[in-house]
Parts: structure tokens; sequence; C-alpha cells
């Protein structure tokens, strides 16, 4: 039998990067940096005002208090987005707003609350542009923002590697990028297989039971944060199976099938890919419960990932193959899940021989894990409201309440 570690290699090098490519920001978003960003602009443009208030010679108004207010004329009004030069003259105020443009000569910003009346401006937008008396004194420089305080030209801002954050996005932006090179999606085909399966909202003959793979798997393609081409059913039918995956091998950086490779007749993926003329996919048994049966390797070209079909196995077996090479030929900096250790509620048991993955609920303030419901494969409903899965390792059988167990935080 295969080790976990040793399929988990096998997964990860059959997975390569996709060439970097320059997408719109709006499609960068999550993606990893395959270049660095070199700012071409400073930031900010100008200088400008940091509060709503009055530009001023901070001179003029040095002797201002609330008892002795200093009047001034109001001899401009500059809302943000003005772009005529303006200079203002001694002995005079303008009015400017938030991010406008500072007149030149302007030394301060006397923020509208330590003018007479305080932000007696609300509802009304010629209140103060006559004059204003201001009660406080004002430093040289105060809420100014100097062009190129935040960010220099020619400064490194970005770096190759480094995810794509909504904040990486709006500094991108500011700069007046509208593209991105990043290193793309992987495209993901999800095949589930199956005679029996129905879509759901279909009624169910008897026998029947109703798909739940393929929208599981998808949006675990998602959360990985690749993209899924597509998530079709196909029957036990070798025709019909190879028909979905030539229809779609080209397009898809990876392609994952489940059900279909266990010990019985009718195993749809091993009859198909066991007859292909290269013989490229291998299907080994790994020391793992849930989730012996795998197979991985390649249909025309194109990487393939074999899992089994009981939804447990399937979506545990992607949590430990799949999703963590996927992220890695992303580049995404944390391609696993976070694991931490935690405290055994209650004992358990294992099998001699085998890696279990059990569902849990993690409790992250009390550093405590219980095992929810039984290890069996089908019982899709625990993992459904688990948030960890426990990692045993190959050697434990029996542990104790109160020992310290190894978790995978599917909660981050
Ligand atoms: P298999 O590996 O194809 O023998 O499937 C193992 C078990 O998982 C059987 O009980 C199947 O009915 C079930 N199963 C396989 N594929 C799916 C699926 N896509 N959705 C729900 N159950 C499935
Ligand atoms: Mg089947």
């Amino acid at each position: 039998m295969r080790s976990v570690s040793e399929h988990r290699h096998v997964v990860a090098e059959l997975i390569a990067p996709r060439p970097a490519v320059t997408v719109a920001l709006t499609e960068a978003a999550g993606l990893v940096l395959a270049a660095d960003v070199i700012a071409e602009m400073s930031l900010p443009v100008f200088d400008n005002s940091a509060m709503d208030g009055y530009a001023v010679i901070a001179a003029d108004v040095a002797a201002a208090t609330p008892d002795n207010p200093v009047k001034l004329p109001v001899a401009e009004d500059i809302p943000a987005g003005r772009s005529d030069a303006l200079t203002l003259r001694p002995g005079t105020a303008h009015r400017i707003m938030t991010g406008a443009p500072l007149p030149v000569g302007a030394t301060a910003v006397v923020p509208v609350e330590a003018t007479a009346g305080g932000s007696h401006w609300a509802g009304d937008i010629s209140a103060g542009t006559d004059t204003v008396s201001i009660t406080t004194a004002a430093k040289p420089g105060q809420h100014i923002r100097r062009a190129g305080e935040d960010v220099t030209a020619g400064t490194k801002v970005l770096r190759t590697g480094q995810v794509v954050t909504p904040a990486a996005l709006g500094l991108a932006a500011a700069l007046g990028l509208r593209e991105l090179s990043v290193i793309p999606r992987q495209r993901v085909l999800v095949v589930s297989t199956g005679s029996e399966l129905v879509a759901p909202g279909t009624p169910l003959q008897p026998g029947q039971i109703y798909e739940s793979n393929a929208i599981m798997l998808a949006a675990a393609v998602r959360d990985a944060g690749a993209a899924v081409l597509a998530a079709p059913m196909a029957g036990d039918d070798v025709a019909q199976f190879t028909a979905v995956l030539d229809r779609y091998a080209e397009q898809a950086d990876l392609i994952i099938t489940t059900g279909g490779v266990s010990a019985g007749a009718y195993e749809v993926v091993k009859d198909a890919l066991g007859r292909t003329g290269d013989q490229t996919v291998e299907f080994v048994k790994v020391a793992m419960q849930p989730g012996m049966p795998q197979g991985a390797g390649r249909w025309a070209g194109t990487p393939i990932v074999t899992l089994p079909g009981n939804p447990v196995s399937a979506l545990v077996s992607f949590e430990v193959f799949v999703r963590p090479a996927l992220r890695a030929a992303m580049g995404l900096p944390d391609p696993d899940r976070p694991r931490r250790g935690a405290v055994l509620t209650e004992g358990l048991t294992s099998p001699h021989g085998k890696r279990q993955f059990r569902r849990g609920v993690l409790d992250p303030a009390a550093g405590t894990v219980t095992s929810y419901g039984p290890p069996a494969s089908h019982h899709l409903r625990w993992l459904a409201s688990a948030n960890c899965l426990l990692e045993i390792g190959e050697d434990v059988t029996d542990i104790d309440t109160g020992s310290t167990v190894r978790v995978w935080d599917l909660s981050s």
C-alpha cells in the first residue's frame, strides 16, 4: 500500500503551474503576482488637504484663540476635483475639502471644527464662504498630505509571489494600473460517475440516489482558489465517460473524477483508464481511512486524479491530495490547511497501518477537539457540520481522552 505522503507527492508532481498572464484588476483578486509592481507615479499625486476646513498661512492665525478668533476673508472655495491653479494671498483663507489640491502659498489647513460655529457647514453648502473666524492657532504643515509621502515614483510596491489582496488591488488602482501579471487559476474538470446518480430536483426512481460529489467538489475547487471548467455526470459506461473526458480534457489543467475505482465490477473509471494504450493512470491503495482506492496519471496529456465515490472519501481525499497541490501550483503561499494540536475530549480507536482522518469539532478557544460522527465514508451529515479533520497516524490504534492530536482546521 502507498503511504498518504507518497500519494500527496505523486499528485503534487502531476499538477504544473500555468504560465503567467496579464489580467484586468477585476480578475486578479486572490491570485499570486507573477511580476513586481513598480510605481510609475507618486501618491498622493499632489499636495492636498487632509481635512475639511480652511487653507491658511499658519503665521496669519498664530494668535487665534477661542476668545480672540482671527477673522479672515474667504477668497476661494476648493472642492475635491477642482483643477485650476490657485494661490493663497496673505491675510486670506480658502475653504478647502478633504483631498482637494492645496493652493500655492498655503502652509496649513485649519479643520472646520477649529472655526467659530464648529462644523457649521452641515446642510448649508455656502456656510463659511465669505469670512471665517479661526479659533485655534495652526502649526505649519498641519493637515496637509504631501505629494509622494505614501509612494514615491520608482518604488517597488508589490512583490512577485504576493497574493493580490483587496488592499493590493486598491493600491494598483490608485497607481492607475488596469492590469496585473498573475499566475492564473487552475481550470479543473470535475466528473462524477455512477449509473445510480441523478441530479437533485429530479424524482428518484428505485435504486437511484442524488448526485452530490460534483457540486461538493466544484465548490471545494473554487474554495481552493481554482476555477471549475465543468462538473458533469457520467454513467458507468466507458464510452460515455471517455466522451466527457475528451470533450473537456484539452481546456482543463486538471481532471478530478469520483467513483468507479474500487474493487467491484462496473468500475468505469478503472475500466476506461486501464484500457488506454499508454497506461498512464496508476490505480493504487493508499493507507488511509477513508479514501483507500486512489488513482493518478494523465488523460490525453491532462493530469487526472481519480477519487473514490463515497462522498466523505471524495472530499477528504480532495483535502488531503488535491487541494494542497492545486494551491501550490497557483503559487499560493499557504497550500496546506492550518494544522494545530488539540486536546481530545474523548478516547478514539483507529485502524492499524492506516492514517485516519476523522471529522471533528474544534473549539479553538478551549484548544479541544471532539470527534464527530462515525469514521465511515458515507456519513456526509457529520462532515457538513465539522470544522476540522483529526489526523491520526498509521501506528496509532487507541488514543485516550486528554491526549493531544493533530487537527486540520477547515474553517480558514
Ligand atoms: P463507487 O466508488 O462508484 O463504487 O461509489 C461508492 C459509493 O459512493 C456508492 O454508494 C455510490 O453510490 C456513492 N457515490 C458515488 N458517486 C457519488 C456521487 N457523485 N454522489 C453521491 N454518491 C456517490
Ligand atoms: Mg460507482
